[in-house]
């Protein structure tokens, strides 16, 4: 990839190219224009698509959680089931399919959204339909034996016994085969009807990776882009760096350190690359320093007000772990020292206190009507 030369941009962000229910994402990246650019240096950011492991019906019939407009259309959808369950036409037993909520993927993004539908069915769904919220089902399935694989043991016990209080089913070890309009095929369980499935499953690789025929890419996955410990795209034919490109964020892969999927990991490269490009700039020379990843811990909200924290592979500071309320704070902490803006930093807080004290709809009103 020599510099100056045209880069083709095709595709663009959003989940990945699905077709129902995630429809309107792919609208919006169907309908981008290809165009031409041409660069002095070229930083290559776009992230990833969400991972199906080519099960059969999952882009047409599974819900994916990559960005808002998808936790939009989740919404939206959790809602229907429950106005088309309130209907007096139908029998129980087709309520309770409708009901069913599956979610495929037992990382910290299912876990989360597990623990949020559990926080949201018995708040603003108990309210106005109380009857029908007991009737609701929560299910999280994965293959692994554990969910939470990336955390400590003792965290991810914590998450598991808090889960099974909750009444959140957990199916691990479990395999799904293929899935259809409202029902899937599990080889340990036949026949799964959902009203809901959200699958989360890890990353894809974004087209745009896949059009790169020059870069080295990730051995197994070939989602990211390898980059050398200064970010610099390395190429595929000769090992070679190239010093005009680097990739970052969920689709790069620095050479033998791999680093988890995260925006703590992009944020740090954005950081690095911003003042390796302004000393360069500067000085004309590159700083010589690579890029040193500080692990500042891993945190996942399991829902009532309750958290885990793990630290145990911290760069810095204590190693230790925190679970409930506590870890809770400090996850509230992390998300509001992360808002970038004042605005942000305004807003973000009252729609928590709103949302704690009238329900999510309120705050939802309240996002309305200042926007
Ligand atoms: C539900 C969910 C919750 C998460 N929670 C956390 C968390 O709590 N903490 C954490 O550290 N990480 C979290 N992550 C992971 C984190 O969001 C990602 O690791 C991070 O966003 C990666 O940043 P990125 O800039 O590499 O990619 P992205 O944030 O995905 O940004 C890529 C951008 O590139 C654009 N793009 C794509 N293709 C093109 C193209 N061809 N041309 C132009 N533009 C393009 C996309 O539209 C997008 O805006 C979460 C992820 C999900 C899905």
């Amino acid at each position: 990839m020599p510099a100056t030369s045209p880069v083709n941009f095709s595709g663009s962000g959003g989940s990945a190219g699905n077709t129902d229910p995630n429809e309107s994402a792919s609208a919006v990246a169907g309908s981008s224009q290809k165009f031409q650019l041409t660069y002095d240096k070229l930083v290559i950011a776009v992230g990833a698509y969400s991972q199906t492991f080519n099960v059969p019906g999952v882009k047409e019939h599974a819900y994916f959680l990559k960005d808002i407009s998808d936790a939009r259309r989740i919404r939206t959808r959790v809602l229907e089931c429950f106005e088309q369950a309130n209907q007096p036409t139908i029998t129980d037993a087709d309520r309770r399919k409708l009901l069913n909520f599956c979610i495929v993927g037992g990382g910290p993004t299912g876990v989360e959204f597990a623990a949020e539908l559990h926080d949201f069915l018995h708040t603003d769904i108990a309210r106005h339909y109380p009857a029908l919220a007991r009737m609701a089902k929560i299910n999280l399935y994965d293959v692994a034996p554990n969910i939470l694989g990336g955390f400590d043991t003792g965290l991810q016990e914590y998450a598991t016994s808090k889960f099974k209080r909750e009444g959140i089913r957990l199916l691990t070890q479990h395999h799904v085969q293929r899935v259809e309009q409202g029902r899937m095929f599990v080889t340990e369980e036949g026949e799964v009807n959902f009203g809901l499935l959200v699958w989360s499953t890890g990353l894809a690789p974004n087209p745009l990776i896949d059009s790169i025929t020059e870069a080295k890419k990730d051995g197994r996955t070939k989602r990211t882009l390898i980059t050398d410990g200064h970010l610099n795209v390395v190429l595929k034919d000769t090992d070679a760096v190239d010093p005009d490109v680097f990739a970052i964020g969920d689709a790069a892969t620095v050479v033998d350190k791999p680093l988890p999927a995260t925006a703590q990991v992009a944020n740090q490269q954005a950081k690095y690359l911003t003042r390796r490009l302004n000393a360069l700039v500067r000085d004309r020379t590159p700083s010589k320093s690579p890029f040193k990843f500080q692990n500042a811990g891993s945190l996942a909200y399991i829902g009532d007000w309750e958290a885990v924290f793990d630290r145990t592979k911290a760069a810095r500071g204590p190693k230790n772990k925190e679970t409930g309320r506590v870890a809770w704070l400090l996850w509230r902490s992390a998300y509001f020292t992360k808002t970038l803006s004042w605005r942000n930093k305004i807003l973000v807080p009252m729609y928590w206190c709103v949302s704690a004290l009238f329900g999510g709809c309120a705050a939802r009103d309240l996002t309305a009507a200042l926007s």
